[in-house]
């Protein structure tokens, strides 16, 4: 297959130079500059320099429903040549997009868990914020209990309300903590040590259980590594939470909203009917939207606990309206679901072709992942040197834990552009081990 030759090119090099100038510095890390003239289209999209990537990561987990989507466009130039308003505060007055997304949320959620209760939605813009929202409810339900359970590995968001759940210290590093949390073990599908040592702290929490407010977890971890939650350490957590009235808050920013082939990523633990789910990213397909599902009984007893200007934005709103039903319309969840069983059989050939080198094939439906290792050991500057490859092949990669690298692309790609996609990932593999070898 052939490479970019001079990637990044200068018009992508321009940008990044201005941006290291004037932008703040945050956690920029990769070369590509999307193209501020050439269409972006499926799970395609061009750089500053014209140059074609196919996008195995949607933007981090955004554009689930792909680049230059012409419904969710319409549904958004329909409701500004309508109404003319981008935006009239939902919080202080009711909006019908708005209302009208809630409903259609709360009844999906509903549908989607089985649930015999009545759900509500906070709206909100990103996904730390929809996380902050679940906190606000818990605390204000419960204000006598402040301590939260949390885990090692998790990724909520970065602001401050959000930062005491990180699991990465680094992340929290300098930062004053607005709460305490209790950090448990992620209990990892397959892996015993951590699901024992879970147990353990569980128990262990067993005798202070009613201090705490509210348990918060990525069943799926994303930014950790891809690892699923064990399913008798969830059904653990659920019982502990009923005991003791703990809530359960389930974030599924990144892991829900059809990408694992689920709506929503407690289906795949059926007896879990999580009291709050925290959702982003995708669910407007790039509009930035966020949304606190709750059972209705945990609801505010008075206006005014919380609010947001942009929050259930009524751009936003027909943007999640118009994305939810195109989700229903092309069923992509049942979509995400048959790529994921045809990926699983490439990533386990991968391990196959590359012994030691490529592992643990893990995740599910359309976002999973595999792990680069060297004599056991993650390969930090393998799995770096595999996705700078892929930059130059025409692919974006994305890394998650310590060496892994995840499978993310947008829900609508096509059967043969997924395969496409993993060729060029095995070249990239090739590649980089070539280039390691010197
Ligand atoms: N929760 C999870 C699982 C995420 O993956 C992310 C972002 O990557 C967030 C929360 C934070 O979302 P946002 O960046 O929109 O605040």
């Amino acid at each position: 297959m052939k490479k970019i030759s001079n990637w990044p090119g200068p018009k992508a090099k321009a940008v990044i130079d201005k941006g290291r100038k004037f932008c703040a510095t945050s956690t920029v890390e990769s070369d590509f500059v999307p193209s501020p003239d050439k269409r972006a289209k499926g799970a395609y999209i061009y750089d500053a320099d014209g140059n074609r990537f196919l996008d195995f990561c949607s933007g981090v987990g955004v554009a689930n429903c792909g680049y230059g989507n012409k419904e969710i466009e319409k549904a958004i130039s329909d409701h500004l040549k309508k109404t003319g308003r981008i935006q009239y505060i939902h919080h202080d007055f009711y909006n019908p997009e708005s209302v009208e997304f809630c409903e259609l949320l709360a009844e999906e959620v509903k549908k989607s868990l089985n649930a015999g209760c009545r759900y509500k939605v906070f709206l909100s813009n990103s996904g730390t914020e929809a996380n902050e929202a679940g906190l606000k409810l818990a605390f204000a339900l419960r204000p006598e209990r402040r301590k939260i359970i949390v885990f090692q590995g998790a990724f909520h968001g970065r602001t401050l309300g959000s930062l005491p759940l990180m699991g990465n210290p680094n992340y929290r590093k300098d930062f004053p903590m607005a709460y305490e949390v209790t950090r448990l073990t992620f209990p990892k599908t397959g892996c015993i040590k951590s699901i024992d040592s879970f147990k353990n702290e569980l128990f262990n929490l067993e005798l202070y259980g009613d201090e705490y407010n509210s348990l918060v977890i990525e069943l799926l971890q994303g930014q950790g590594g891809i690892y699923f939650a064990d399913a008798e350490a969830v059904a653990l957590m659920d019982d502990f939470c009923f005991r003791h009235q703990v809530i359960f808050h389930s974030d599924d920013i990144q892991a829900g909203y059809g990408r694992t082939g689920r709506f929503l990523v407690s289906e795949h633990y059926p007896f879990l009917k999580p009291d709050i789910i925290a959702l982003a990213k995708g669910i407007a397909n790039g509009v930035p939207v966020g949304a606190t599902v709750f059972k209705a009984e945990l609801d505010w007893q008075e206006t005014g606990r919380h609010a947001s200007t942009y929050g259930g934005n009524a751009l936003g709103s027909a943007a999640a309206i118009a994305t939810l039903k195109y989700f229903k319309k092309y069923r992509l969840v049942e979509q995400a679901e048959m790529l994921g069983k045809i990926l699983r059989p490439q990533l386990e050939s991968l391990t196959k072709k590359y012994p030691g080198v490529v592992a643990n094939p893990r995740g599910q439906g359309l976002m999973q992942a595999v792990d680069f290792i060297k004599e056991g050991r993650p390969d930090k500057e393998l799995c770096r040197r595999v996705m700078e490859e892929a930059y130059r092949l025409g692919l974006i990669l994305l890394n998650a834990g310590e060496s892994g690298i995840r499978i993310m692309p947008p829900l609508v790609i096509r059967e043969k552009e997924l395969k496409q996609g993993l060729k060029l990932f095995d070249q990239a593999i090739f590649e980089a081990l070539k280039s390691i070898a010197g």
